[in-house]
Parts: C-alpha cells; structure tokens; sequence
C-alpha cells in the first residue's frame, strides 16, 4: 500500500483559497456519507461529474417544488419570494429567503411563521423542505436539521421541528431538537478543512454511497492503485480498520498474529 495521503496523487488541484469556502447542506449531507467527498467538494477544484441518478432526484425535487409553490400561492395568494430582511417583519409564509449566517448557507425553502418568540420578535420561522421521493431518506433529514440550524442561529431560537415535502405533497414533521448537538461537529470539522487549519484529506474507504458519488472514478482508481482493501465486497469500515492495524503492526515485526488470528478473521 502506498503512503498517506493517496488522494493527493490523483487529485493534485486541491484548491489554495480557503477565504470563500461556505459549507452548505450538500456539504454536511456529503460528510455524513463520505468525510472524503465532504473534504473534496470543499476543497477541490474538480467537482467530479453527477451522478444521473441524483441528477435525476433533483430534476423530481424540482417539479415537487413548483407543484408545492403553486399550492401556497393558492392557500396565501399574497405570497412572494422574500429576502432576510422579511423575516424580521412577520410574514405568515416566506419563500426562498436566503438563509446564511457567517459562512453557513442553506437552500431554498419555505418558512412558516410560529409564536415562539426569537430575536425577530414574539415569532419565529419552521422550515419546510422539498425534495423528489417517496421515502425519506436520513440525508434529507439531516439537511433539514442543517435549515433549522442556521435558521436558529439567524433568529437565536432553534425551530422546534421542520418538516419535508415528499413526491405527492405527502409531508414528513421531524423534530430539530438534535440539529445543534447533531450538526456542531461536523460543521466544526467541515470549518477546519475549509480554513486550512486541517489539510490532510480523510482515507478513502470505498463504501455503499461511492456507486452514485461525483468522485467515484478518482477514489476507484486510486484505490486499484493503492491495493486499498476498501475494494473487498462487503467488508467494513471496522474491519478495514483492523486490517491496516494489523498490517502495521505485521511491518513491525510484531510476532502476535497466529495462523489462528488469521482464520478467524
Ligand atoms: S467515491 Fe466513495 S470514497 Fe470516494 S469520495 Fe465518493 S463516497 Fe467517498
């Protein structure tokens, strides 16, 4: 196996400006799957090629999120696409108001106006995403939780719950009571890649998301290359791990394997 870190190899054009990198829901999402593809959107200049398959998920979130429009645009006839400065006035309903607090962004959504009180006032905002399936998937709760977050950092009140529109306008309430404990340290890691201050890039361990991932034929590539045990079907990250202690260990000299230990593995 080559030395560490094998990524640098294949993709020499890690970016230098570190002064613009906001971290977004993709972002997070992508840190939760891979820390590699996190690491990689942030800091690489070449973004990889989109999966179709995602790139057909998002074209469905698209046509979901104008037949939803359409349903607001029904239900408050007055509504439009707001900016910030809405939200500090107390509108039932806002739609598409950027939502960024220092370098966090998150995506477009649709904010309903709650009584809890926050820093606009006697009100604050729930967030309502919209994406293109019929199952919720854990990565689409995640980026929600990542909404209410910077959302509860821009009013200072942390959204009780949030909700995700499914195909069909089925809705899905989740609770955003974790978004703080869930979402700090990922955000705490994804701002150290970003400023610079931790430029190593994680391992690739090839895993179940690597078949519908931007990244997948560098990672593949390098892994052949690498002999990166990753590339056995179904081992684990564990597993993986335990290996490359072993193998460690092994270039040592460490005379603790036994033919036994071997078998059992
Ligand atoms: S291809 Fe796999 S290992 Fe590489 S960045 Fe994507 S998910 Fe991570």
């Amino acid at each position: 196996m080559s030395g560490y870190p094998p990524i640098l190899i294949w993709r020499p054009q890690i970016s230098q400006d570190t002064m613009t990198q906001i971290i977004t829901h993709e972002i997070v999402v992508a840190c939760a799957q891979c820390p590699l593809k996190a690491f990689l959107l942030l800091r690489s200049e070449d973004q990889g090629t989109q999966h179709e398959y995602v790139r057909l998920i998002e074209e469905h979130a698209r046509r979901n999120w104008i037949r939803y429009l359409d349903i607001i645009k029904q239900e408050h006839p007055t509504v439009r696409f707001g900016n910030d400065v809405d939200l500090t006035i107390g509108k039932d309903v806002l739609i598409d108001v950027p939502l960024t607090f220092r370098d966090l962004k998150a995506d477009s959504c649709v904010l309903y106006k709650t009584n809890q009180v926050s820093s606009f006032g006697n009100f604050s905002y729930t967030p309502t995403i919209i994406v293109g399936t019929h199952q919720i998937t854990k990565e689409q709760k995640l980026a929600l939780l990542f909404v209410g977050y910077v959302l509860g950092k821009m009013q200072k009140q942390l959204p009780l719950s949030g909700t995700i529109v499914g195909a069909d306008s089925q809705t899905h309430k989740v609770d955003l009571d974790s978004a703080d404990r869930t979402l700090e340290p990922i955000v705490d890691t994804l701002r150290r890649w970003a400023d610079g201050s931790q430029s190593t890039p994680p391992q690739i361990i090839l895993n179940k998301h690597c078949s519908l991932c931007q990244f997948q034929k560098g990672c593949l590539d390098q892994a052949e290359k690498d002999d990166n045990l990753s590339l056995l079907d179904r081992i684990t990250t564990k597993k993986i791990r335990q290996y490359q202690k072993k193998a460690f260990l092994q270039s040592l000299s460490f005379p603790i394997f036994s033919n036994r230990d071997d078998a059992e593995n």
